[in-house]
């Protein structure tokens, strides 16, 4: 079975299913302070973009905004009834960018691993606040300004217990090389099996060599940064060298799209500038099926691989 938020499905059900999407994102951390915003205004801000991409044969949205970035599952329950898409959420931390923790719970931050991993690891067994919802991955974000920093190393190593307690998967945010290096030498350290993480954003970068090599010893590879690429160009000489060498069945396919933004101070007028969902379809598929990447391997990657990825071993 794979949680949603309005309650568990058969894997079978999944069908489409995009596998980085944010509907509420909030990077100054305010939402753990005050409420800005009505769950109503979020909900008919994204609700035209959700039901153009469920229309355009999408099934499934994987929501991968955690606890403090934004989390708010009274808008992911009212998007997932009002669009009739299947919307995945998640426990973890944020902590991308150049935030320094301010998206990350305050009460979080002051736990040891142990007690961080016991809080997210409750979430998957009894459900998230009280409520029956239940988190379908764990998300992380780290390393962004070139190392990981003591609170992110804390956090991770709090995920990798709980993806090791639970089974569920990291999708794990990470671009900058030497904090790459770093992470994949804590998950070596844990031992952690690189089928059990999911390295977003691998498309930053389209390190070949580096792909490879995780990717043969299991590691999920995420090409997520659809919604905001400027040209789709290195996409497809790296789909199909994967293809060629057989590790294909690895890749799997998001965009980063969205999202309701949230601000301390509101400029009067200010619009969204909502990533629409339905990018995928409407652009990047057209674009590498020119280019000869078949289209039914884009299929298997949005359908089979996102099932692999989200059904525990
Ligand atoms: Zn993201």
């Amino acid at each position: 079975m794979i949680n949603t938020v309005l309650g568990p499905i058969s894997e079978d059900d999944l069908g489409v299913t995009l596998m980085h999407e944010h509907i509420l994102v909030d990077l100054e951390g305010i939402n753990m302070v005050k409420k800005t915003y009505t769950t109503d205004e979020v909900v008919d801000c994204v609700l035209p973009y959700l039901i153009d991409v469920k229309n355009k044969g999408c099934s499934t949205i994987v929501e991968a905004t955690p606890n403090g970035l934004g989390r708010d599952l009274e808008v992911l329950k009212g998007c997932a009834e009002k669009s009739g898409l299947n919307i995945i959420t998640c426990t973890g931390a944020w902590d991308g960018f150049n935030v320094k923790g301010k998206t990350v719970p305050k009460d979080i931050k002051e736990k040891s691993v142990d007690e961080i991993a016991s809080v997210w690891i409750k979430e998957f067994e009894e459900g998230i606040d009280e409520t029956a919802i239940k988190p379908g991955f764990i998300k992380m974000a780290l390393g962004d300004e070139g190392e990981v920093f003591p609170l992110q190393e804390k956090l991770l190593r709090a995920a990798i217990k709980t993806s090791l307690d639970t089974g569920f998967r990291i999708q794990c945010h990470v671009w900058s090389k030497p904090s790459v290096r770093r992470t994949f030498d804590i998950l070596r350290e844990e031992k952690l099996p690189f089928d059990n993480f999911i390295w977003v954003h691998a498309d930053v970068r389209m390190d070949f060599p580096l792909i490879y090599e995780v990717a043969k010893e299991g590691m999920w590879i995420e090409f997520d940064g659809i919604a905001g690429a400027k040209s789709y160009k290195k996409y497809p000489p790296v789909i199909k060298k994967m293809s060629d060498e057989n590790i294909i069945s690895k890749l799997l396919f998001g965009q980063d799209s969205g999202s309701f933004k949230i601000k301390e101070n509101k400029e009067e007028n200010e619009t969204q500038n909502i990533r629409p969902y339905a990018t995928f379809f409407d652009k990047f598929v057209p674009y590498c099926v020119k280019e000869g990447i078949d289209q039914e391997l884009i299929d298997k990657v949005i359908t089979e691989n996102s099932k692999r990825v989200l059904t525990l071993k």
